[in-house]
């Protein structure tokens, strides 16, 4: 859960989550779209999806047991590097360096790495470096205290050395040198995704479609739209896109909100539209499932963040144009 998102957002779903799925036991028996549920307006649902995979098949393959072994539990769905490091040490205390953005800023300032930390072989360094600093005795103590050292006091921004416990181990601090390391690298520009979508009304119901299962938002639901092509207004590409992906004619009635919605690599401007059906029978081409359903329905299905942004205004539509 805690896979870039901070702990006070995690928090917020953290308890549901437990006392819904208190064990893996429960957690493998549950549907996925349960689960979604549960993890709903978090983001990053690839987590969830790998989450639910890699509790079947503790449960299936691994007696219902946690492998307490680095290459066994690095093979669960979901798992890298740093998380195996990080399960392995903080659960079992196996001397496993972790190697997370605040212990990569620490290690960078204590051995004064001046380049960028982004290249394979600074990336290589900074591994050989934190396995040579690792308390191999307490090694799930070490990495707690180095992520702790890195969230706390060896801030990103001005660091606060005089309350730093090893002030005489950091060169970067004996030259002077803490407010410039890390090098930071200049972001890439984030582009923005003009889509349209539009909520088709039929006898009191509305259609929803689900997203395959795998990539991003997948297994969730949504209304169907797409990207608005150059040359086309949103209503149009609306039309298009509704076409397109479930074979439906629809007619535009009234736009219902633009909404703004930021992804990590990306951001979304989705223009909502409120459509007549025309004609046509569904026949999905993208989606991996769809369901007319009823406004009070709603609550039942998980739906990314943007969807929700707009969902209260469906709220009271449920009459058919
Ligand atoms: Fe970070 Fe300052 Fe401590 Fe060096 S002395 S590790 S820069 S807090």
């Amino acid at each position: 859960m805690l896979q870039q998102t901070q702990v006070k957002k995690v928090l917020e779903y953290y308890q549901e989550f437990i006392r819904r799925f208190p064990n893996i036991q429960r957690l493998a028996k549950a549907d996925l779209q349960e689960v979604l549920k549960a993890w709903e307006k978090m983001g990053y649902y690839a987590r969830a999806r790998n989450l639910h995979k890699a509790a079947r098949m503790i449960v299936q393959e691994m007696n219902g047991e946690i492998p307490v072994d680095y290459a066994r539990f690095h093979k669960l769905p979901g798992v890298g590097d740093y998380i195996a490091a990080a399960v392995q040490s903080l659960a079992f205390d196996k001397p496993f360096p972790v190697l997370d953005g605040n212990v990569k800023r620490v290690i960078s300032r204590l051995f004064l790495i001046e380049s960028s930390l982004n290249t394979p072989t600074v990336a290589r360094s900074l591994k050989v470096r934190t396995s040579e600093l690792l308390d191999r005795d307490r090694p799930g103590l070490f990495n707690q205290a180095m992520m702790e050292l890195g969230a706390v006091v060896c801030r990103p921004r001005k660091p606060i050395c005089r309350a730093c416990p090893v002030p005489s181990l950091c060169q970067a601090y004996q030259k002077g040198r803490q407010n410039h390391i890390p090098m930071i690298t200049k972001a890439k520009p984030v582009p923005t995704h003009h889509i349209a979508c539009g909520v088709i009304f039929k006898d009191n119901q509305i259609l929803i479609t689900q997203r395959n299962s795998s990539g991003l938002l997948g297994g969730l639901w949504e209304f169907p739209g797409g990207k608005v092509r150059p040359g086309e207004t949103p209503e149009q590409a609306c039309v298009r896109e509704v076409k397109e992906e479930v074979n439906l004619s629809v007619e535009i009635v009234e736009p219902l909100t633009r909404v703004k919605h930021a992804y990590t690599h990306f951001r979304i401007v989705l223009d909502v539209f409120r459509c007549r059906y025309h004609s046509g029978e569904v026949a999905l081409r993208g989606p991996a499932d769809y369901r007319w359903i009823r406004i009070n329905e709603i609550d039942k299905y998980p739906f990314p963040g943007a969807t929700h942004k707009f969902i209260p205004l469906l709220v009271g539509q449920g009459r058919p144009d």
